[in-house]
């Protein structure tokens, strides 16, 4: 399960109530979910040179960070953000002293957070793996951060796991750039944007541009089979059931 643990539209938001926190933790065991991950904020954006919105963006990203850690949640995904025009080098530094500074006055936390790999172009970060090793080396907290590796993004940003050598080939490049250690989950949606497009549009699983071939090899990685997916796809809860079940369907028994 991924939630947000606010509003994720605004800046502004009530503090968490302890039972608030107790009842969801209370809940989670109850359902037996498992592996329960936090999505950040729309608006926030670490690596921003606006001096007033990067102010708001850690406020923002603290408290999730705060909220997911009181709500017993184990990862917390961000998207790396963006540079605004600046430099890619500007960008990388805002954001990695950033998540230093948070995360460092935070030394007990158990809560992991996770980049996720996004689908790139001009100015966003964390569109190639060798961009998001760059920013896991520079913040240089290890144990304290994972990679989210969502399937429409990487396919927007350039890598074509179409087929089978397609998809051995990006998670090969990903072994190798950044390891496999560090990736933690992934964020299974099919792509309305094409390959190299560097447009983020999420897709019903087999009903995009990246087809059931790339979601038929995933389920059925044994190297991913204790790894947490969630589905981002459009519509309703009867909309995820359906992208759930053909998920299911693709799976060898
Ligand atoms: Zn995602």
């Amino acid at each position: 399960m991924q939630i947000f643990t606010r509003n994720a539209q605004r800046w502004a938001s009530k503090p968490l109530a302890q039972e608030q926190a107790d009842g969801f933790k209370a809940g989670v065991k109850e359902q037996g979910l498992q592996e329960v991950m936090a999505h950040g904020s729309y608006l926030t954006n670490l690596a921003s040179p606006d001096p007033r919105i990067h102010k708001l963006s850690v406020a923002a990203f603290e408290d999730e960070l705060d909220r997911s850690e009181a709500l017993g949640i184990p990862y917390f995904v961000i998207h790396p953000g963006s540079h605004k025009g600046t430099s890619f080098q500007e960008g990388l530094h805002t954001l990695t002293i950033s998540l230093r500074r948070s995360l460092a006055n935070r030394p007990d936390y158990k809560v992991m957070l996770l980049l996720e790999t996004t689908a790139g172009g001009g100015k966003s970060l964390g569109g190639s793996f060798e961009h998001l090793a760059e920013i896991l080396d520079q913040t240089a907290m290890p144990g304290r951060l994972g990679v989210c590796l969502d399937t429409a993004h990487v396919f927007a940003a350039g890598y074509d796991i179409r087929t089978q050598a397609g998809y051995e080939e990006t998670l090969d490049a990903f072994k190798t750039q950044i390891g496999f250690g560090l990736l933690k989950a992934f964020h299974v949606n099919d792509s309305r944007s094409s390959l190299n497009s560097h447009h983020d549009i999420h897709a019903d699983i087999g009903e995009g541009k990246i087809g059931l071939e790339a979601f038929r090899l995933l389920v059925n990685d044994p190297r991913f089979k204790h790894h947490p997916m969630n589905l981002e796809t459009p519509g309703d809860e009867a909309a995820f059931q359906r992208n759930l079940q053909r998920l299911y369907d693709l799976r060898r028994l």
